[in-house]
């Protein structure tokens, strides 16, 4: 115990520009709401405070002791004494120690528990914020709040808070302990104390400053091997032949790390030598006023006396030290306190009305009324989009990149909320529907398939954990995609890779065409690639969807004329409104944006198909 805070405890006590910066007000809302997370524990926390408060003493009982032992037993030539003192001395060490394991395994059952507790909570918060949250974000942040910022938190409870109390309650003991023997010499120790932590605080300054630029050279290694060593960066190396380049970017980040981590172990090792060499002057400089005292004084201080509090002294240096630098501890703690907090308070912008309904129809009829979306302020990406899809209806939707397709189908299932408008489903808008119905009953097919590192079963199962083996393979072949994993030397249980990698985009798409069917929903929507896929797995793909369209009613994103023709109507989009609507043979030639996207886009990839077809056969 007597080490916590102690010298290996430097460079704690700076802060760097960047954290000083962001220093956040500690107030006292934030503290009671740090607090307030303790409070469940308050009972295992208050056995913690008995314990420190014992063993600190316990700890502190041996010093004491000495001097009876040097006095009573070895000067008194007193055997008895000799043997009681020791034997006591020993005693209290063991116990103090024994009361130290309580003590641990108290404080980190609590830490655990308290991070258990905000970790469930901060990932139930998450998995409740918009897609808007997560497009704004940076994944890497919001991991990082998940993990450290809250593995932060056990170290301030096992560290800062116990240490605060352990040092102080020492400090108490000993000075007291001190006064109690001579006060001339505790004055001395006071005094000596506090002048000896300071080069302990220049000195860690500099080793300080060495770690956090080794630190820095350190992420910019590990970008560098994140970079390169990810599957499509170790592509991009590959094509363009930059091995070379990206060999010696890493070797001079690496040679940079390297002489700093020396540079760094050799200042500890100078440190350490300036600590022992200070460290030993305050006995010694006690040891000389002590003897002065004794000698020349007359006093009647004793030999074990002066023993007593060279040993009280050389326990305090830990402790000073590490109060001294208890400030920037809990400052640092506050900060983490608050990143937590904030995304804590991140508003949840979509969740369910307190008076939501469940539909008893499953039609999967949509209307659109008026509808006004933007992303952010700068923007506006909807500009009143009316039309309505009725029961068993299927409808294209086409327009040129960036028009607001994919945002109009992401405001069904409530991914985002209207600005103004109503979007409904089953006749309701969608925000008075209950989440969970709307969600389970709209199956969409996104341009990007996600697939989880998994077996192609368990992607299946994700949709519907309940599934039958028949059921499974129903989808798959409506999917058109069972033939193909049966020819797997693994069938359904082939694993798919990261992230579904090891599948083409064609496959990937049939699954979970095959995931979307699982589910069974009364809405289909389909966000088809935009990237072009060889006409055998297009045609596959098409042969999937066809029936599918025909089955139930259905939303198709659509850059292929063929999906477009499935379409029972086809609404134009161009720059967030709806130019022209009506079926292929009304729009082809009426000069409109379809005429155009027509002789760009679909004609030139239904000549592209046939010529590939005809090369095929
Ligand atoms: P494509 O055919 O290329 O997929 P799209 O018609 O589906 O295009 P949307 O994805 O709806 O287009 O995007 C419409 C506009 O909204 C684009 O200009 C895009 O930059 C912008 N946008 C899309 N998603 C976001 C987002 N999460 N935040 C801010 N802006 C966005």
């Amino acid at each position: 115990m007597s080490m916590r805070g102690g010298p290996g405890g430097f460079g704690r006590g700076f802060m760097s520009e960047e954290e000083k910066a962001k220093t956040p007000k500690v107030t006292k809302e934030l503290v009671f709401r740090v607090f307030s997370y303790l409070k469940p524990y308050w009972k295992q926390m208050l056995l913690v405070l008995i314990a420190i408060i014992v063993s600190s003493s316990f700890n502190l009982l041996p010093s004491i002791l000495t001097g009876k032992i040097i006095d009573e037993g070895l000067i008194g030539r007193n055997m008895d004494a000799l043997v009681r003192f020791i034997v006591l001395s020993l005693a209290v060490t063991l116990g103090a120690n024994l009361i130290g394991v309580l003590e641990s395994y108290l404080n980190s059952w609590i830490a655990q528990h308290i991070t258990f507790d905000m970790r469930n909570q901060m990932y139930r918060h998450l998995q409740k914020m918009s897609q808007r949250f997560f497009t704004t974000n940076n994944q890497g942040d919001i991991i990082t709040r998940m993990t450290s910022d809250i593995s932060g938190v056990q170290s301030v409870i096992t560290g800062t808070f116990t240490s605060i109390l352990s040092n102080t309650i020492t400090l108490i003991v000993a000075v007291i302990a001190m006064f109690q023997k001579n006060w001339v010499l505790a004055i001395l120790g006071i005094v000596i104390v506090p002048l000896f932590t300071l080069p302990t605080r220049a000195a860690g300054k500099t080793r300080w400053s060495l770690t956090r630029e080794a630190q820095a050279v350190n992420d910019e290694v590990n970008g560098i091997l994140n970079e390169t060593l990810s599957v499509s960066g170790q592509l991009l190396v590959k094509l363009f032949g930059r091995e070379d380049d990206e060999y010696n970017k890493y070797e001079s980040a690496n040679k940079r790390m390297v002489d700093l981590n020396i540079k760094e172990s050799m200042a500890g090792r100078w440190f350490r030598v300036v600590i022992s060499t200070i460290s030993s002057v305050g006995p010694m400089l006690l040891y000389l006023v002590g003897g002065i005292l004794m000698m020349k004084y007359d006093s009647n201080i004793s030999v074990g006396d002066i023993t007593v509090l060279v040993s009280l002294l050389g326990r305090m240096y830990g402790p000073v030290n590490s109060l001294l630098n208890i400030q920037v501890d809990w400052l640092r703690s506050m900060a983490m306190f608050t990143r937590i907090f904030e995304y804590f308070d991140m508003p949840v912008e979509i969740e369910n009305a307190p008076d939501a309904v469940t539909p008893t129809t499953f039609t999967g009829a949509v209307e659109f009324k008026d509808v006004h979306f933007s992303y952010d302020e700068s923007r506006e990406i909807l500009k009143g989009i009316s039309f309505d899809l009725k029961e068993g209806n299927s409808v294209a939707i086409v327009g040129p990149s960036g028009s607001g397709k994919s945002t109009i189908v992401n405001l069904i299932p409530r991914l985002y909320d209207v600005d103004s408008g109503v979007v409904t489903f089953e006749g309701i808008d969608v925000r008075k529907i209950d989440l969970k119905y709307l969600r389970d009953n709209i199956g969409m097919v996104s341009q990007e398939t996600y697939l989880f590192n998994g077996t192609i079963r368990e992607n299946l199962l994700y949709a519907k954990s309940d599934a039958t083996q028949e059921e499974i393979e129903e989808a798959c072949k409506k999917a058109n995609i069972h033939d193909f994993i049966i020819a797997q030397e693994k069938g359904y249980d082939t694993e798919v890779g990261n992230r579904g990698l090891k599948l083409s985009g064609g496959e990937k798409q049939r699954i979970s065409i095959a995931r979307v069917l699982l589910k069974d929903p009364s809405l289909l929507i389909f966000d088809e690639a935009t990237s072009a896929l060889d006409s055998i797995s297009e045609s596959k793909i098409q042969e999937a969807i066809d029936p599918l369209i025909d089955s139930r009613t259905s939303i198709l994103i659509a850059h292929r004329l063929s999906t477009i023709l499935a379409a029972d109507e086809i609404i134009v989009v161009a720059d967030g409104k709806i130019v022209e609507r009506g079926t292929h043979e009304e729009l082809v030639n009426a000069g409109g944006v379809y005429t155009e996207l027509y002789e760009t886009q679909f004609k030139v990839g239904l000549e592209k198909a046939k010529q590939s077809e005809e090369k095929a056969a």
